[in-house]
Protein backbone atom coordinates (compact mmCIF):
# COMPACT_ATOMS: atom_id res chain seq x y z
CA UNK A 1 0.00 0.00 0.00
CA UNK A 2 1.38 3.16 -0.97
CA UNK A 3 1.51 6.06 1.68
CA UNK A 4 1.16 9.61 0.51
CA UNK A 5 1.66 12.80 2.34
CA UNK A 6 -0.86 15.72 2.33
CA UNK A 7 0.37 17.58 -0.94
CA UNK A 8 0.69 14.08 -2.41
CA UNK A 9 -2.48 13.22 -1.61
CA UNK A 10 -4.58 16.61 -2.60
CA UNK A 11 -2.84 16.70 -5.44
CA UNK A 12 -3.97 13.14 -6.70
CA UNK A 13 -6.99 13.62 -6.00
CA UNK A 14 -7.16 17.12 -8.29
CA UNK A 15 -5.45 14.96 -10.96
CA UNK A 16 -8.65 12.78 -10.95
CA UNK A 17 -11.88 15.53 -11.00
CA UNK A 18 -12.01 18.97 -12.61
CA UNK A 19 -11.63 21.96 -11.30
CA UNK A 20 -13.18 25.27 -12.46
CA UNK A 21 -12.37 28.91 -11.33
CA UNK A 22 -15.12 31.19 -9.68
CA UNK A 23 -15.56 33.33 -12.44
CA UNK A 24 -16.07 30.54 -14.91
CA UNK A 25 -18.62 28.67 -12.44
CA UNK A 26 -20.53 32.00 -12.53
CA UNK A 27 -20.75 32.24 -16.29
CA UNK A 28 -22.08 28.58 -16.22
CA UNK A 29 -24.70 29.33 -13.77
CA UNK A 30 -25.57 32.39 -15.72
CA UNK A 31 -26.24 30.55 -18.91
CA UNK A 32 -28.78 28.70 -16.92
CA UNK A 33 -26.62 25.63 -16.59
CA UNK A 34 -28.53 23.08 -13.92
CA UNK A 35 -25.66 22.70 -11.60
CA UNK A 36 -26.07 21.24 -7.78
CA UNK A 37 -23.73 23.07 -5.57
CA UNK A 38 -23.06 21.48 -2.42
CA UNK A 39 -20.90 23.61 0.07
CA UNK A 40 -18.78 21.19 2.04
CA UNK A 41 -17.36 23.51 4.84
CA UNK A 42 -18.43 23.71 8.49
CA UNK A 43 -21.44 25.07 9.61
CA UNK A 44 -19.77 28.21 11.50
CA UNK A 45 -18.37 28.93 7.87
CA UNK A 46 -21.31 28.38 5.57
CA UNK A 47 -23.51 31.04 8.25
CA UNK A 48 -20.59 34.02 7.70
CA UNK A 49 -22.06 33.73 3.89
CA UNK A 50 -22.43 31.43 0.77
CA UNK A 51 -23.22 30.96 -3.00
CA UNK A 52 -26.49 31.70 -3.56
CA UNK A 53 -28.49 28.73 -4.25
CA UNK A 54 -25.55 26.32 -2.68
CA UNK A 55 -26.74 23.32 -0.68
CA UNK A 56 -24.62 22.97 3.01
CA UNK A 57 -23.27 19.36 3.16
CA UNK A 58 -20.70 19.42 5.83
CA UNK A 59 -17.62 17.60 4.63
CA UNK A 60 -18.19 14.80 7.12
CA UNK A 61 -21.73 14.16 5.98
CA UNK A 62 -21.17 14.64 2.24
CA UNK A 63 -21.34 10.55 1.25
CA UNK A 64 -24.27 10.31 3.83
CA UNK A 65 -26.57 12.85 2.41
CA UNK A 66 -25.79 13.96 -1.49
CA UNK A 67 -28.34 11.19 -2.83
CA UNK A 68 -30.59 13.42 -1.11
CA UNK A 69 -29.85 16.10 -3.14
CA UNK A 70 -28.32 14.71 -6.17
CA UNK A 71 -29.40 11.08 -6.93
CA UNK A 72 -28.83 11.16 -10.38
CA UNK A 73 -24.48 10.32 -10.73
CA UNK A 74 -24.53 11.50 -14.28
CA UNK A 75 -25.78 15.07 -13.31
CA UNK A 76 -22.91 17.56 -12.47
CA UNK A 77 -22.22 18.44 -8.88
CA UNK A 78 -20.00 21.67 -8.19
CA UNK A 79 -18.39 21.48 -4.89
CA UNK A 80 -16.47 24.21 -2.57
CA UNK A 81 -15.04 25.01 0.49
CA UNK A 82 -13.02 27.72 1.93
CA UNK A 83 -10.48 27.51 -0.07
CA UNK A 84 -10.60 24.46 -2.75
CA UNK A 85 -8.37 21.52 -1.33
CA UNK A 86 -11.29 20.03 1.01
CA UNK A 87 -13.29 20.21 -1.96
CA UNK A 88 -10.86 18.56 -4.26
CA UNK A 89 -10.70 15.60 -1.24
CA UNK A 90 -14.31 15.68 -1.40
CA UNK A 91 -14.84 15.58 -4.91
CA UNK A 92 -12.86 12.52 -5.16
CA UNK A 93 -15.20 10.97 -2.49
CA UNK A 94 -17.60 11.54 -4.63
CA UNK A 95 -16.16 10.01 -7.85
CA UNK A 96 -15.46 7.20 -5.60
CA UNK A 97 -19.36 7.21 -4.98
CA UNK A 98 -19.74 6.90 -8.56
CA UNK A 99 -20.45 11.13 -9.79
CA UNK A 100 -19.18 11.06 -12.95
CA UNK A 101 -18.93 14.94 -13.28
CA UNK A 102 -17.87 15.98 -10.04
CA UNK A 103 -15.90 19.60 -10.12
CA UNK A 104 -14.46 21.48 -7.47
CA UNK A 105 -14.01 24.74 -7.84
CA UNK A 106 -10.40 26.95 -7.30
CA UNK A 107 -10.27 28.87 -4.57
CA UNK A 108 -13.09 27.90 -2.91
CA UNK A 109 -15.74 30.58 -1.33
CA UNK A 110 -12.67 33.21 -0.90
CA UNK A 111 -12.33 33.33 -3.85
CA UNK A 112 -15.64 33.64 -4.91
CA UNK A 113 -15.64 36.29 -2.24
CA UNK A 114 -12.55 37.94 -3.52
CA UNK A 115 -14.20 37.98 -6.78
CA UNK A 116 -16.80 40.44 -5.68
CA UNK A 117 -19.02 38.23 -7.07
CA UNK A 118 -22.49 38.05 -5.05
CA UNK A 119 -22.68 35.85 -1.76
CA UNK A 120 -25.72 35.45 0.48
CA UNK A 121 -25.78 35.03 4.13
CA UNK A 122 -28.28 32.56 5.12
CA UNK A 123 -30.98 32.40 7.71
CA UNK A 124 -29.35 30.16 10.25
CA UNK A 125 -28.43 31.27 13.95
CA UNK A 126 -24.99 31.57 14.71
CA UNK A 127 -24.11 29.51 17.92
CA UNK A 128 -24.16 32.95 20.04
CA UNK A 129 -27.23 33.37 19.03
CA UNK A 130 -28.68 29.14 19.67
CA UNK A 131 -27.32 30.09 22.90
CA UNK A 132 -28.49 33.00 23.54
CA UNK A 133 -32.04 32.43 22.09
CA UNK A 134 -32.26 28.53 23.56
CA UNK A 135 -35.51 29.47 25.71
CA UNK A 136 -37.01 30.26 22.76
CA UNK A 137 -35.98 27.67 20.39
CA UNK A 138 -36.66 25.39 22.73
CA UNK A 139 -40.54 26.10 22.36
CA UNK A 140 -42.30 23.94 19.49
CA UNK A 141 -44.30 27.13 18.50
CA UNK A 142 -40.91 29.01 18.42
CA UNK A 143 -38.45 27.29 17.40
CA UNK A 144 -35.22 28.03 14.92
CA UNK A 145 -37.63 29.47 12.61
CA UNK A 146 -39.81 31.70 15.10
CA UNK A 147 -36.51 33.22 16.36
CA UNK A 148 -35.52 34.20 12.59
CA UNK A 149 -38.43 35.49 11.69
CA UNK A 150 -38.00 38.33 14.84
CA UNK A 151 -34.29 38.76 13.92
CA UNK A 152 -35.57 39.84 10.45
CA UNK A 153 -38.75 41.89 11.93
CA UNK A 154 -38.65 45.47 12.09
CA UNK A 155 -40.80 46.76 15.07
CA UNK A 156 -41.69 50.63 15.74
CA UNK A 157 -42.25 52.10 18.76
CA UNK A 158 -44.43 55.52 19.40
CA UNK A 159 -42.91 56.39 22.24
CA UNK A 160 -39.78 55.49 24.84
CA UNK A 161 -41.60 56.27 27.53
CA UNK A 162 -43.82 54.27 30.02
CA UNK A 163 -44.89 51.79 28.12
CA UNK A 164 -42.55 51.90 25.42
CA UNK A 165 -39.69 51.13 27.96
CA UNK A 166 -40.75 47.57 29.33
CA UNK A 167 -41.91 46.94 25.31
CA UNK A 168 -38.53 48.12 24.01
CA UNK A 169 -35.99 45.98 26.32
CA UNK A 170 -38.36 42.71 26.12
CA UNK A 171 -38.46 42.82 22.36
CA UNK A 172 -34.71 43.88 22.94
CA UNK A 173 -33.89 40.93 24.38
CA UNK A 174 -35.94 38.62 22.49
CA UNK A 175 -34.06 39.17 19.56
CA UNK A 176 -36.45 41.39 17.13
CA UNK A 177 -33.93 42.47 14.35
CA UNK A 178 -34.96 46.09 14.13
CA UNK A 179 -36.32 48.34 16.43
CA UNK A 180 -37.56 51.59 15.90
CA UNK A 181 -38.37 54.95 18.04
CA UNK A 182 -40.15 57.73 17.68
CA UNK A 183 -39.73 60.42 20.02
CA UNK A 184 -38.26 63.83 20.62
CA UNK A 185 -38.31 63.95 24.49
CA UNK A 186 -35.24 64.45 27.25
CA UNK A 187 -34.81 61.82 30.04
CA UNK A 188 -36.82 63.78 32.98
CA UNK A 189 -36.02 63.03 36.65
CA UNK A 190 -39.90 62.47 36.72
CA UNK A 191 -40.21 59.78 34.41
CA UNK A 192 -37.71 57.20 36.14
CA UNK A 193 -40.52 55.89 38.64
CA UNK A 194 -42.06 54.02 35.62
CA UNK A 195 -39.65 54.41 32.48
CA UNK A 196 -36.94 51.93 33.23
CA UNK A 197 -35.15 52.18 29.77
CA UNK A 198 -33.31 55.38 31.03
CA UNK A 199 -31.33 55.65 34.04
CA UNK A 200 -30.27 58.64 36.20
CA UNK A 201 -27.50 59.31 34.33
CA UNK A 202 -29.72 59.65 31.67
CA UNK A 203 -31.06 62.66 32.82
CA UNK A 204 -31.53 65.72 29.94
CA UNK A 205 -30.19 63.08 27.11
CA UNK A 206 -32.78 62.74 24.79
CA UNK A 207 -34.85 59.55 25.01
CA UNK A 208 -33.87 58.25 21.53
CA UNK A 209 -30.06 58.29 22.71
CA UNK A 210 -31.02 56.59 26.05
CA UNK A 211 -33.07 53.83 24.69
CA UNK A 212 -30.39 52.94 22.00
CA UNK A 213 -27.61 52.25 24.70
CA UNK A 214 -29.48 50.51 27.18
CA UNK A 215 -30.55 47.84 24.07
CA UNK A 216 -27.31 47.97 22.53
CA UNK A 217 -26.15 46.50 26.17
CA UNK A 218 -28.76 44.05 26.20
CA UNK A 219 -28.44 42.98 23.25
CA UNK A 220 -25.92 43.43 20.25
CA UNK A 221 -28.30 41.79 17.62
CA UNK A 222 -30.55 44.54 17.58
CA UNK A 223 -30.49 47.72 15.31
CA UNK A 224 -32.29 50.55 16.90
CA UNK A 225 -32.93 53.33 14.33
CA UNK A 226 -33.98 56.23 16.16
CA UNK A 227 -36.68 59.02 14.91
CA UNK A 228 -35.78 61.71 17.18
CA UNK A 229 -38.78 64.19 15.94
CA UNK A 230 -42.42 64.56 16.78
CA UNK A 231 -44.84 62.13 14.46
CA UNK A 232 -46.99 63.96 12.23
CA UNK A 233 -48.90 64.06 9.24
CA UNK A 234 -45.93 64.76 7.02
CA UNK A 235 -43.71 62.19 8.56
CA UNK A 236 -46.31 59.42 9.98
CA UNK A 237 -46.30 57.29 7.03
CA UNK A 238 -43.09 57.60 5.66
CA UNK A 239 -41.73 56.03 9.06
CA UNK A 240 -44.64 53.55 10.01
CA UNK A 241 -43.99 51.90 6.37
CA UNK A 242 -40.48 50.71 7.27
CA UNK A 243 -41.88 48.43 9.74
CA UNK A 244 -43.82 45.45 10.11
CA UNK A 245 -45.65 45.94 13.63
CA UNK A 246 -46.19 49.25 15.59
CA UNK A 247 -46.68 49.76 19.56
CA UNK A 248 -48.15 52.58 20.10
CA UNK A 249 -46.99 53.69 23.81
CA UNK A 250 -48.29 57.83 23.24
CA UNK A 251 -49.99 59.17 25.36
CA UNK A 252 -52.15 62.02 23.86
CA UNK A 253 -54.98 61.86 21.48
CA UNK A 254 -53.24 63.25 18.56
CA UNK A 255 -50.88 60.73 17.93
CA UNK A 256 -53.47 58.03 18.45
CA UNK A 257 -55.94 59.04 15.69
CA UNK A 258 -53.07 59.92 13.53
CA UNK A 259 -51.00 56.42 14.19
CA UNK A 260 -54.25 54.42 13.91
CA UNK A 261 -54.92 56.27 10.54
CA UNK A 262 -51.52 55.90 8.99
CA UNK A 263 -51.41 52.02 9.94
CA UNK A 264 -54.86 51.31 8.56
CA UNK A 265 -53.88 53.20 5.22
CA UNK A 266 -50.11 51.12 4.86
CA UNK A 267 -51.78 47.97 6.24
CA UNK A 268 -49.60 47.47 9.08
CA UNK A 269 -51.24 45.94 12.46
CA UNK A 270 -51.12 48.29 15.66
CA UNK A 271 -50.89 46.86 19.45
CA UNK A 272 -52.37 49.96 21.30
CA UNK A 273 -52.77 50.31 24.60
CA UNK A 274 -53.07 52.93 27.55
CA UNK A 275 -52.73 53.64 31.06
CA UNK A 276 -54.66 55.87 33.46
CA UNK A 277 -53.67 55.78 37.63
CA UNK A 278 -54.00 51.85 38.49
CA UNK A 279 -56.03 50.82 35.27
CA UNK A 280 -54.63 50.08 31.98
CA UNK A 281 -56.03 48.70 28.51
CA UNK A 282 -55.12 46.93 25.75
CA UNK A 283 -55.73 45.72 22.30
CA UNK A 284 -54.55 45.16 18.68
CA UNK A 285 -56.02 47.23 15.35
CA UNK A 286 -55.03 44.75 12.44
CA UNK A 287 -56.12 46.17 8.54
CA UNK A 288 -57.88 43.54 6.87
CA UNK A 289 -55.70 42.01 4.04
CA UNK A 290 -58.14 39.87 1.99
CA UNK A 291 -55.25 38.63 -0.40
CA UNK A 292 -53.18 37.21 2.38
CA UNK A 293 -56.24 35.51 4.29
CA UNK A 294 -56.17 38.27 6.98
CA UNK A 295 -59.81 38.76 8.02
CA UNK A 296 -58.31 41.89 10.50
CA UNK A 297 -60.54 43.98 13.15
CA UNK A 298 -61.97 47.06 14.16
CA UNK A 299 -59.80 50.35 14.17
CA UNK A 300 -59.28 52.68 17.06
CA UNK A 301 -61.96 54.94 15.11
CA UNK A 302 -64.46 52.11 15.05
CA UNK A 303 -65.28 52.60 18.47
CA UNK A 304 -63.81 56.59 19.28
CA UNK A 305 -64.63 57.90 15.77
CA UNK A 306 -63.33 61.89 16.40
CA UNK A 307 -61.52 62.82 19.17
CA UNK A 308 -63.80 64.75 22.15
CA UNK A 309 -63.01 68.42 21.82
CA UNK A 310 -59.91 69.82 23.93
CA UNK A 311 -61.00 71.08 27.64
CA UNK A 312 -63.39 67.98 27.96
CA UNK A 313 -60.65 65.44 28.77
CA UNK A 314 -58.12 65.69 32.14
CA UNK A 315 -54.84 66.71 31.23
CA UNK A 316 -52.10 63.60 31.70
CA UNK A 317 -50.06 66.14 33.37
CA UNK A 318 -52.73 66.10 35.97
CA UNK A 319 -53.34 62.67 36.34
CA UNK A 320 -50.40 59.99 38.42
CA UNK A 321 -50.30 56.41 37.17
CA UNK A 322 -48.65 53.43 39.21
CA UNK A 323 -45.02 53.07 38.43
CA UNK A 324 -45.11 49.16 37.45
CA UNK A 325 -48.78 49.72 35.62
CA UNK A 326 -47.05 50.78 31.97
CA UNK A 327 -44.90 47.40 33.26
CA UNK A 328 -47.62 44.82 32.72
CA UNK A 329 -49.32 46.61 30.03
CA UNK A 330 -46.53 47.44 27.84
CA UNK A 331 -45.02 43.90 28.07
CA UNK A 332 -48.20 42.74 26.98
CA UNK A 333 -47.89 45.01 23.84
CA UNK A 334 -44.22 43.37 23.23
CA UNK A 335 -45.88 39.84 23.38
CA UNK A 336 -48.70 40.95 20.84
CA UNK A 337 -46.15 42.18 18.68
CA UNK A 338 -43.99 38.71 18.62
CA UNK A 339 -47.10 36.94 18.29
CA UNK A 340 -47.91 38.68 15.78
CA UNK A 341 -44.58 38.24 14.27
CA UNK A 342 -43.94 34.88 14.07
CA UNK A 343 -47.40 34.18 13.85
CA UNK A 344 -48.94 32.07 16.42
CA UNK A 345 -51.49 32.44 19.40
CA UNK A 346 -54.57 34.09 19.22
CA UNK A 347 -54.12 38.14 18.87
CA UNK A 348 -56.21 40.40 20.85
CA UNK A 349 -57.86 41.66 17.47
CA UNK A 350 -61.02 42.28 18.36
CA UNK A 351 -60.39 42.24 21.71
CA UNK A 352 -59.77 44.93 24.46
CA UNK A 353 -57.81 43.87 27.29
CA UNK A 354 -59.05 45.84 30.24
CA UNK A 355 -56.69 45.58 33.52
CA UNK A 356 -57.31 46.76 37.40
CA UNK A 357 -54.78 46.38 39.20
CA UNK A 358 -56.29 47.40 42.36
CA UNK A 359 -58.55 44.76 42.50
CA UNK A 360 -56.22 42.90 40.06
CA UNK A 361 -58.77 41.61 37.73
CA UNK A 362 -58.22 41.22 33.65
CA UNK A 363 -60.94 41.10 31.66
CA UNK A 364 -61.20 40.60 27.49
CA UNK A 365 -64.58 42.76 26.00
CA UNK A 366 -65.09 41.80 22.67
CA UNK A 367 -64.85 45.07 19.86
CA UNK A 368 -66.01 44.93 16.55
CA UNK A 369 -65.17 47.03 13.52
CA UNK A 370 -67.91 50.04 12.70
CA UNK A 371 -69.30 49.40 8.89
CA UNK A 372 -69.60 53.70 9.53
CA UNK A 373 -65.97 54.04 10.91
CA UNK A 374 -64.59 57.37 9.33
CA UNK A 375 -61.29 55.52 8.58
CA UNK A 376 -62.00 51.64 7.87
CA UNK A 377 -65.80 51.41 7.71
CA UNK A 378 -67.86 50.72 4.44
CA UNK A 379 -67.79 54.60 3.51
CA UNK A 380 -64.52 55.74 4.76
CA UNK A 381 -65.00 60.10 4.94
CA UNK A 382 -60.96 60.02 6.51
CA UNK A 383 -59.11 59.28 3.12
CA UNK A 384 -55.51 61.21 4.85
CA UNK A 385 -53.84 61.94 7.68
CA UNK A 386 -55.02 64.59 10.20
CA UNK A 387 -53.00 66.61 12.81
CA UNK A 388 -55.78 66.97 15.44
CA UNK A 389 -54.77 69.80 18.22
CA UNK A 390 -52.43 68.49 20.94
CA UNK A 391 -54.63 67.88 23.69
CA UNK A 392 -54.53 65.14 26.74
CA UNK A 393 -56.62 63.18 28.65
CA UNK A 394 -58.09 59.78 28.86
CA UNK A 395 -61.33 58.55 29.41
CA UNK A 396 -62.29 56.36 32.33
CA UNK A 397 -62.45 52.61 30.73
CA UNK A 398 -65.96 51.38 32.64
CA UNK A 399 -67.33 54.43 30.98
CA UNK A 400 -65.93 53.50 27.37
CA UNK A 401 -67.44 49.67 28.05
CA UNK A 402 -70.61 51.16 29.06
CA UNK A 403 -70.73 53.46 26.47
CA UNK A 404 -70.32 50.89 24.00
CA UNK A 405 -72.43 48.13 25.55
CA UNK A 406 -69.18 46.45 24.97
CA UNK A 407 -69.63 42.16 26.38
CA UNK A 408 -66.78 39.76 27.46
CA UNK A 409 -65.02 38.06 24.73
ZN1 LIG B 1 -62.36 51.53 12.00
Amino acid sequence: MSRLNRDQLVQLAKSEIKEISAGELKKRLDAGEDLTLVDVRERDEFVQGHLPDAVFIPRGFLELQIEQHQPDRDQPVVVYCAGGTRSALAARNLKEMGYKNVISMIGGFNGWKNAGLPFKVPTVLTKEQSIRYSRHTLLNDVGEAGQIKLLESKILLIGAGGLGSPAAMYLAAAGVGTIGIVDFDTVDVSNLQRQIIHGTKDVGRPKVDSATDRIHDMNPDVKVIGHREPITSANALNIIRQYDVVINGSDNFPTRYLVNDACHFLGKPLVDASIFMFEGQATVYQPADHAHGIEGGPCYRCLYPDPPPPGEVPSCSEAGVLGVLPGIVGSIQAIEAIKLIIGIGESLVGRLLMIDTLDMSFRTLKIGRNPDCPVCGDHPTVTELIDYEQFCGFPSHKEQAQEHELVPA
